[in-house]
């Protein structure tokens, strides 16, 4: 979609501190990191959020979650770390294409404010 910000980052003309890249899922720092390790997957197709997600587009949430456990052993991520998606106003998502928080480096507190 030519006006959202992650498919922007995803072609580059917007620049990210990218962690990892393939055919299906773009991997990078958040930009205002919560956490000593935050990074964001998100899919290369643009979808919205987790509420557009239909048998025939879910199949890249799998893919993710196997790249988010290959990165965090990678970053060292040993002692776990915390996979968060915001889903719409109520759940603060401010970017309106899929991504996935994976937050690690500290302790992180439950349940969220
Ligand atoms: P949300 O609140 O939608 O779940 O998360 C959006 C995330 O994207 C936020 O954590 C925010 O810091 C991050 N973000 C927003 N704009 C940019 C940007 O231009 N570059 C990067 N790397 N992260 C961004
Ligand atoms: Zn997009």
């Amino acid at each position: 979609m030519s006006d959202c910000l992650f498919c922007k980052i995803i072609t580059g003309e917007i620049p990210s501190n990218k962690i990892y890249e393939d055919d299906q899922c773009y991997a990078f720092y958040d930009i205002q990191p919560q956490a000593p390790v935050h990074f964001l997957v998100i899919p290369k197709q643009h979808i919205v959020s987790a509420e557009e997600l239909t048998e025939e587009n879910a199949a890249v949430v799998a893919h993710i979650f196997a790249v988010i456990a290959k990165l965090a052993k990678q970053l060292n991520l040993l002692q776990g770390y915390r996979i968060v998606n915001n889903v719409g106003e109520d759940g603060g998502q401010t970017v309106k294409h899929l991504h996935f928080h994976v937050l690690g480096g500290r302790s992180l507190a439950w349940p969220p404010g």
